[in-house]
């Protein structure tokens, strides 16, 4: 079971399964009979997080990540939401890494204030700043395993050993990484947080997200998740579960493509920069080869002639589709400034890199061939 091809498929799985199926059935009902003196978190309804299917969805999701416990959510940004309310209360204070999906930069700067919360931004590179960043009431640290657009990966596991030493939750957002590539639950993080959105469903069509990591701190989200009420549908946990059986398989294709693609788009004339942690000239190769078991399939580039260029480039590609998400088996492709990064102001984009002629690439699984001399024929149009 260890390789994660195996995992995919067997992990978490029933056998045999209910009637003795193969695959695990959607169990669509509401309610189910309790006996009596059942804890109001554990009655079997939906909203609870607690019905058949649910907890079937919640063992594959722990044994991927190689965890205790999981808990699904009905988005990406719900699992983040959820773990940090069940991490934070009125007057604590979070750490958080210094460049940060779109949606969680929003949430904190917008509604931190509203919860009573205090937040300080981290150099994820620099642990030596780290202390004096901590405060006495300084409660959990949020990182991400690899930063969008840029594809930064930070000193993940001296995070890990940063909070375990001063008493803190910490919390990573691992979905660029997924846990075909990296497993922060194994170098000692609390709760590892997904958008399933992306990699984890891996077909661009459903939204849902993951909370997985040690048992107490997944049941405090899952109380959290009860109150805030953002549980996932059965049918999307059933097609989320289904994604998953092929996570591995689809992880190593847009792993290789990303490489290829990356290596390739490095030495092309057109091209003035290339963000891949797989590349020689990558600031954080060596912490990417020392935690990661492959770099990915998200990359960046900048190419000459600036932000004109980059969306002529975007509009001659033919295959990847000009659209702002990730992880799907379709390549897509966007430039961050005018999409996921448009809401920051130009100065904040300026000072993280996110540059306006930046292009950010999510590979798919389609043949290296034809995704390179695609990108060749758009580069020379
Ligand atoms: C998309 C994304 C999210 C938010 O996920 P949703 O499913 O859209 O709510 C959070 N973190 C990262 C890194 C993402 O890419």
């Amino acid at each position: 079971m260890d390789r994660m091809e195996t995992r995919a498929v067997h992990g978490g799985e029933r056998r045999p399964g209910p009637e003795g199926s193969v695959v695990y059935p959607i169990y669509q009902g509401t309610v189910y009979s309790v006996p009596e003196e059942t804890d109001y978190h554990d009655i079997r309804y939906l909203r609870l997080n607690s019905t058949p299917s649910q907890h079937y969805l919640h063992d594959k999701l722990a044994a991927l990540e190689g965890a205790e416990a999981a808990l699904a959510t009905a988005s990406g940004m719900a699992a983040i939401s959820t773990a940090l309310h069940s991490a934070l209360r009125a007057g604590d204070h979070l750490l958080v890494g210094d460049c940060l999906y779109g949606g969680t930069h929003d949430f904190l700067t917008q509604r931190a204030a509203d919860f009573g919360w205090t937040y300080s931004f981290i150099d994820p590179h620099r642990p030596d700043t780290w202390p004096r960043a901590r405060r006495p009431e300084t409660r959990a640290v949020l990182v991400e395993s690899i930063t969008n657009p840029l594809v930064r990966v930070g000193r993940l596991a001296e995070v890990a050993e940063f909070a375990r030493a001063e008493g803190l939750v910490s919390l990573i957002d691992n979905t660029f990484a997924t846990p075909v590539n990296f497993r922060p639950a194994e170098i000692g993080f609390d709760l590892v947080l997904h958008s399933a959105t992306k990699y984890l469903n891996g077909h661009s069509d459903l939204v849902a997200g993951a909370i997985i990591g040690r048992a107490e701190h997944v049941e405090r989200a899952r109380t959290a998740a009860n109150h805030f009420g953002g549980s996932l549908d059965p049918h999307a946990g059933f097609l989320l579960a289904r994604g998953l059986k092929t996570l591995a398989l689809r992880v190593r294709a847009q792993n290789a493509n990303a490489r290829a693609l990356a290596a390739h788009l490095a030495e092309h004339p057109a091209i003035a920069q290339v963000n891949h942690p797989s590349l020689p000239e990558h600031p954080d190769r060596a912490q990417a080869e020392e935690l990661f078991d492959d770099c990915g399939g998200m990359l960046s580039f900048r190419p000459r002639g600036g932000a004109d260029a980059a969306q002529r480039i975007i509009d001659a590609l033919e295959i990847p589709y000009d659209a702002p998400s990730l992880g799907g088996v379709e390549s897509l492709i966007t430039r961050p400034a005018a999409t996921s990064h448009a809401g920051m102001s130009p100065a904040d984009r300026e000072a993280l890199g996110i540059t306006d002629d930046l292009v950010r690439v999510s590979a798919g699984v389609e043949a290296a061939e034809d995704l390179l001399a695609d990108f060749d024929r758009a580069l020379s149009a």
